[in-house]
């Protein structure tokens, strides 16, 4: 019988191509790197630094994260293949420059299949480290040439989903006066509400963070809620900004918006039952990989050439464009926008694969 949670099935089901395990005793350095699919290009993915129970769970991690942005690059049109690792949390290890070196020699030896990224425990500041034993290593500071923060990239990429979204649900793509909910102004959140303030939008906002609410204020005139009231709020739309799978069977029912558009990994609690609900609901709902992939532009145009700000806020105007193309694809296909962007994507790859074939 197949254990739920046996990591052999969960990679024969998600067809990747290569796993690695990687273990540096010296330095406590642990994990795995998981490449999904690298038809479109090499594999491209943040490491994640975490507190795993144990390897399986780290394993279970790192094939589900790396084949979501096989799936992100592709719907943002970039030629980038998936990829992801993870690192296992160790009460001893130092996470200092020889840690992090020790971790770019892993990278290194995958001969360019596998570029990192910063991800969720991981700064660009460490990427410094990394790019002292590797190439393969993209979200590096300023000074080495990297494209640095994605944030101001990401937030422009969802404020352009958004618009689309708009001008699909109301005709027009304008947020003026639209009523805006964002949940968790930090970094991406932060500069979503510049972009909406800018056009006259009226900004409702929610975060647990008293210094992130504090810094959006200074930005302009927003209403604060408490955390758990964004949820109720009367709004157009509703931008998630904070953690994943805060849209489930007990939040969507207290939505009172028209579009769900926000920078939030893997916004859904059930990728099927949760699509149905706001289906239901009649909530256009913005795939979250689709609209917050200027995170992996910034890294591609990085990867690509001589970096340049400039280019990516360029690169990310396409996600306007594909969100345009996506929505129609739903409604003219009769599916969910979840499964409008996935069977875009899945297509674009299956399309690069016959050319090589
Ligand atoms: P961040 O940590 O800077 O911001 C998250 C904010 O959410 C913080 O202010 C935090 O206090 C707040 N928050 C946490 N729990 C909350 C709750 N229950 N209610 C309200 N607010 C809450 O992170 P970020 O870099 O802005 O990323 C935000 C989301 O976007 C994450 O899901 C991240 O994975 C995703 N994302 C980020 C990027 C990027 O370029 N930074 C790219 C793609 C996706």
């Amino acid at each position: 019988m197949e254990h739920p949670f046996d990591p052999i099935v969960k990679m024969k089901d998600f067809g990747h191509e290569n796993v690695y395990f990687f273990n540096d005793k010296a330095t406590h350095l642990q994990g795995v790197i998981a490449i999904h699919n690298t038809v479109l290009g090499p594999a491209l993915g943040g490491t994640r630094l975490w507190t795993y129970v144990n390897s399986f769970e780290a394993l279970h991690d790192v094939l589900r994260l790396s084949r979501g942005m096989t799936y992100k690059s592709s719907a943002a049109g970039i030629n980038l293949g998936g990829g992801k690792a993870v690192i296992m949390r160790h009460p001893e290890a130092k996470y200092d420059k020889a840690y992090w070196a020790r971790y770019g020699e892993f990278v290194e030896r995958l001969g360019g299949n596998y570029i990192t990224a910063a991800d969720v425990g991981t700064k660009t500041e460490f990427m410094r480290y990394i790019a002292s034993s590797t190439s393969s290593v993209a979200g590096k500071p300023d000074d080495l040439g990297g494209g640095g923060d994605p944030s101001p990239v990401t937030a422009y990429g969802v404020y352009l989903g958004m618009k689309a979204s708009a001008k699909k649900v109301y005709g027009n793509d304008g947020l003026e006066g639209k009523r805006v909910a964002v949940q968790g102004v930090g970094q991406v959140g932060r500069y979503l509400v510049g972009h909406l303030l800018k056009e006259g939008a009226d900004v409702i906002i929610a975060d647990i963070n008293e210094d992130n609410i504090k810094a959006t204020l200074a930005l302009g005139s927003c209403q604060v809620v408490p955390p758990d009231a964004v949820y109720d709020q009367e709004m157009d739309i509703y931008a998630p900004c904070a953690l994943g799978a805060t849209l489930s069977e007990e939040t969507i029912p207290r939505l009172q918006c028209s579009i769900i558009a926000g920078g939030a990994n893997n916004q859904l609690k059930d990728e099927v039952e949760d699509v149905k609900r706001l289906q239901a609901r009649d909530i256009l709902y913005a795939p979250d990989f689709l609209i917050n992939s200027g995170g992996v532009i910034n890294c591609y145009i990085e990867v690509i050439g001589e970096y340049n700000r400039v280019k990516a806020f360029e690169g990310c105007e396409r996600i306007y464009s594909r969100t345009e193309e996506t929505l129609h694809y739903a409604s003219t296909h009769g599916v969910s926008t979840q499964d409008a962007a996935l069977a875009l994507a899945q297509e674009r790859i299956d399309k690069a694969k016959k050319l090589t074939e």
